[in-house]
């Protein structure tokens, strides 16, 4: 058993070195999805160049010569599937299993492929399942050194306000969230299902997608305006020395990042986009105040940056992808979410200055 602890200990060491290298800043992926059908019976041409996108560049076309190129971390392609881009992702899941909290967010316009990368569909599952069912996998080969824990919630912030949606419908309980003394941030009263298998995770995922679009006229735009996070809490004992860490894994979908044309927004719309605003705003104020290395991260404006505090900074590691449309209607949001990205890759986390 010592044996078979060692070598685990030095499997989890290449991870963690490999790890390492996302550590100290935030990772930042750019996928880009193919022409829609409309798009093409539109004679839509596609404005983003692939032909730099060795190292992680892309290019805005400008005509026939590249206009100005953009670096992440990872490019995709609209060719690249879910295994690739779940393949770069992993090292930083597996680390949740190894004390870390980690945040994976999927950025951009409606439209773009958020909900694609972190749910996908059912024959193409994205980000979310995936974690999942690495995870299991990975806590079945170590059963023999750990035991782990694994609950999910999932849930949606709308109108700054946070809705269980795997809480019976009935229950409409106000959800505020709390810190315990030292530990972690948490929402009293929000359900945290406890799952076994990866049977178990597709009922409880499938009942937080359809409870989302309950109580919404049109769905589409309901998911658009809201943000979709699923967070994943593990619980690790180690058989050898007793040692129990608790961690936490959040996947967002969040809600879509364009400006809305003001003679479009009255009302109850009105509100809806300020508070997307808001919270959209509050993540990159956050941000900014992370590269900074601002003695005050402004964590509470937002009820999105509130919840996400304990895997956005510190010692957490962090995976942003923006995703982009190729197409030349949607440029102007395209290059807004690219310089977007582009300010989190520069961002450096690591401990908080303590307040003096
Ligand atoms: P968002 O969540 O950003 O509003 P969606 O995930 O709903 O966008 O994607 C919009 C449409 O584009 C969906 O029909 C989706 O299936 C499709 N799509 C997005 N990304 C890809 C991709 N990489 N490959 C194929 N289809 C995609």
């Amino acid at each position: 058993l010592k044996m078979k602890y060692n070598d685990e200990q030095a499997k989890r060491r290449k991870l963690f070195n490999e790890v390492q290298e996302a550590k100290g800043n935030i990772r930042v992926f750019c996928r880009c999805r193919p022409l829609s059908k409309a798009e093409v019976s539109d004679r839509c041409s596609t404005v983003i160049d692939f032909d730099v996108a060795k190292d992680g560049e892309l290019g805005i076309l400008n005509g026939s010569s590249t206009k100005k190129t953009f670096k992440f971390d990872r490019v995709y392609t609209p060719r690249d599937d879910q295994g690739d881009v779940y393949a770069d992702a992993s090292p930083m899941v597996i680390s949740v299993l190894d004390g870390y909290n980690v945040c994976i967010f999927a950025y951009g316009q409606t439209g773009t492929g958020k909900t694609f990368t972190m749910e996908g569909t059912k024959g193409n599952r994205g980000v979310n399942y995936r974690t999942l069912e690495e995870l299991f996998k990975i806590a079945k080969e170590r059963n023999e050194t750990f035991t782990y824990d694994i609950s999910v919630s999932v849930l949606e912030v709308y109108n700054e306000q946070i809705r269980d949606l795997l809480a019976p419908l009935t229950t409409s309980k106000k959800l505020e969230i709390k810190q315990a003394p030292e530990g972690l941030h948490h929402v009293p009263g929000l359900v945290e299902a406890k799952v076994e298998n990866i049977e178990e995770v597709w009922n409880v995922l499938q009942t937080g997608s359809s409870a989302r679009a309950v109580g919404s006229n049109n769905v589409n735009e309901h998911s658009s305006r809201s943000h979709c996070m699923l967070c994943i809490m593990v619980t690790a004992k180690n058989l050898i020395d007793g040692e129990c860490t608790k961690s936490k894994l959040w996947l967002v979908d969040l809600a879509g990042s364009e400006r809305l044309a003001k003679t479009d927004v009255q009302g109850e719309r009105l509100k809806e986009a300020q508070n997307i605003n808001r919270s959209l705003s509050a993540l990159g104020d956050v941000i900014s105040a992370l590269a900074n290395r601002s003695s005050h991260i402004p964590y509470r404006n937002s009820k999105l940056t509130h919840l996400l505090q304990d895997s956005l900074g510190g010692d957490s590691k962090a995976l942003m992808f923006v995703q982009i449309s190729p197409s030349d209607k949607d440029l102007s949001e395209t290059i807004s979410s690219l310089n977007f990205a582009t300010r989190v890759r520069g961002v450096e986390l690591g401990p908080v200055r303590k307040q003096v």
